[in-house]
């Protein structure tokens, strides 16, 4: 049942005088119930209350967090249609697109569960004693990860559940054994309340302390200025646009003492078509990359905004295909009615710059907010030159760039921005001739695809989601996959510790049976 009202650790309150609705693109209309922006008094309140909890959260153990994560999962999946009901009423995304979300978001929390249940990705590195070492002993030396305290989390309007309330960065948060405060997009606030509820009923039945989460409503951007700025937050994670992750990353890096900011951003996702499998498959790459362009009305940080080929007849006629089949697609609605604006305003810019043509466009009259997709072609040359081409436009829209050749297109990729993906469409005799190519997309990239779509991210320890700036603020990390509790964690070596003092997993009985780096070695044995 939704209460607008903003968790406050275990609490429901309401104390501020700021009111919103969240809409409905589907039926162009608002939705029913009012949501209270959180007033200084909550903020501070949630983050003090997140501070006191870390100080027993970090230390619960491995087993304790993977209970808590299931007990989330399995909350969410008993708020059952009545969460289906909301997420479809705050996004006008299709039900299959609410339950296979979710169905990720569940995944995710209970890949999590496992990771620290298991307990060896906290590294434990030890180098034991040698007492009679020349020309001086060694000292015993023991490392491990340890959590960095309250974590503030922004989810992005395309993904309530996966990049949100429960999603990725709140789910490895919780299991590194950092508390969590979201800061609730405002667009799905309702989604983003009956997932709270799930998490703070899980909190209450696996007695996880009071403040390890708190769920804060905004309507604007000031409720997530204070909570970047409170001195006992000690870490960001974000997913959104680059405008926002860069304006909480300076924020962050203005305070006197700075924190890290992991944002997840933008991306344009250049997709490299050579000029064989342009020749030899333009019917069946254009029809796949018609699907990819259009998949949630574009609304997805991997969608192939970019395609960069070579100028001749096999381009052309992949071109002409690709402007056919995307406009046999029915648009469908777009998110909301920000995105939309941002979507055509932004499709308008670059439809005005100078040598930009227009080979496809849905001209039949759509509905209030849906989003129609468009195909652009531009001369190398021209896109060189302009760095507006080079930006996201965040909906069903992909510019084509015509290089004159390899040179200029191996020039073009080593002048892009940093990206979440990128992909070359070859056979493997053509891409081998081409290794410069993809060299220089791999300076690019966090995730290089090989005739595929950029479009679906698998949730698997191997994949990399988030790339060099602007794709994200930290390259070094992903924030998809188990590895992604690596954000909010750093390492502390106890130096000579008595053994009896330590952590358990760096005890010399190794209680937790834990893999660990023992004098070099990898192993469960003990001291
Ligand atoms: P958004 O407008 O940036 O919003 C994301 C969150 O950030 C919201 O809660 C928003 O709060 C907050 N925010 C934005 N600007 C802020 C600022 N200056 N100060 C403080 N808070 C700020 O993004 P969106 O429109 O929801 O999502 C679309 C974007 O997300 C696209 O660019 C897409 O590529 C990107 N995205 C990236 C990934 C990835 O993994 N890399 C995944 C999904 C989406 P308010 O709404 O209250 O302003």
């Amino acid at each position: 049942m939704v209460t607008g009202k903003n968790y406050i650790g275990n609490s429901l309150s309401a104390e501020g005088t700021i009111n919103f609705k969240t809409f409905n693109p589907k039926t162009n209309s608002e939705n029913e119930f009012i949501y209270v922006e959180a007033s200084d008094n909550e903020i501070n309140t949630a983050v003090s209350l997140a501070k006191s909890a870390y100080k027993e959260f970090q230390n619960i153990s491995g087993q304790r967090k993977s209970e808590f994560l299931n007990v989330i999962a399995d909350e969410i999946l008993a708020l059952d249609s009545e969460l289906i009901k909301m997420y479809c009423s705050e996004t006008g995304l299709p039900e299959g697109r609410a339950i296979g979300e979710r169905g990720r978001t569940v995944f995710q929390l209970r890949s999590f569960a496992d990771l620290v249940k298991n307990g060896s990705w906290v590294e434990a590195t030890i180098e034991t004693a040698i007492p009679s070492r020349e020309p001086l002993p060694r000292i015993d030396h023991r490392k491990m990860l340890v959590p960095l305290g309250p974590v503030v989390v922004f989810g992005a309007s395309n993904f309530p559940f996966a990049y949100s309330t429960a999603g990725g960065d709140t789910a490895s948060a919780l299991a590194a054994g950092c508390p969590v405060i979201v800061k609730s997009h405002p667009m799905h606030a309702g989604t983003g309340e009956l997932v709270s509820s799930a998490i703070i009923k899980a909190a209450k039945r696996t007695k996880m302390p009071n403040g390890v989460f708190s769920n804060l409503n905004s309507r604007g951007i000031e409720v997530g200025v204070k909570l970047v700025e409170h001195s006992a937050v000690k870490a960001v994670g974000f997913t959104g646009s680059i405008t926002g992750g860069r304006a909480l990353f300076d924020l962050a890096n203005k305070r006197k003492e700075p924190i890290p900011v992991f944002a997840e951003m933008g991306s344009v996702n250049p997709v490299i078509l050579l000029p064989e499998a342009a020749k030899q498959r333009a019917v069946e790459l254009a029809k796949i990359y018609a699907g990819s362009i259009t998949l949630g009305s574009g609304q997805f940080c991997t969608n192939p905004g970019l395609i960069i080929g070579i100028k001749g007849e096999a381009l052309d006629n992949f071109t002409q295909n690709l402007a056919n089949e995307i406009v046999k697609i029915e648009p469908t609605c777009m998110l909301h009615p920000n995105i939309i604006g941002n979507y055509e305003r932004n499709k308008e810019k670059v439809l005005s710059q100078k040598g930009v043509n227009i080979k496809a466009d849905y001209e039949n009259k759509v509905e209030s907010n849906y989003g129609r997709q468009v195909v652009l072609t531009v001369e190398g040359k021209t896109f060189m030159k302009n760095k507006t081409l080079h930006q996201e436009v965040f909906g069903p829209f992909s510019l084509i760039v015509q290089c004159e050749d390899k040179d200029q297109l191996v020039e073009i990729i080593r002048n892009l921005e940093g990206q979440l993906t990128g992909t070359i469409l070859s056979d493997k005799e053509e891409l081998n001739n081409n290794k410069e190519i993809a060299n220089a997309l791999q300076n690019r990239v966090g995730r290089l695809i090989y005739n595929g779509v950029p479009t679906g991210v698998e949730v698997c320890p191997s994949m990399q989601h988030g790339g060099p700036y602007p794709a994200s603020t930290d390259s070094r990390f992903t924030a998809v996959g188990i590895h992604s509790i690596k954000r909010w964690v750093r390492p502390v070596t106890f130096q000579n510790w008595p053994d009896e003092m330590l952590p358990d997993e760096l005890r010399n009985g190794n209680p937790l049976s834990i893999l660990r780096f023992l004098n070099g070695e990898e192993t469960r044995d003990k001291i």
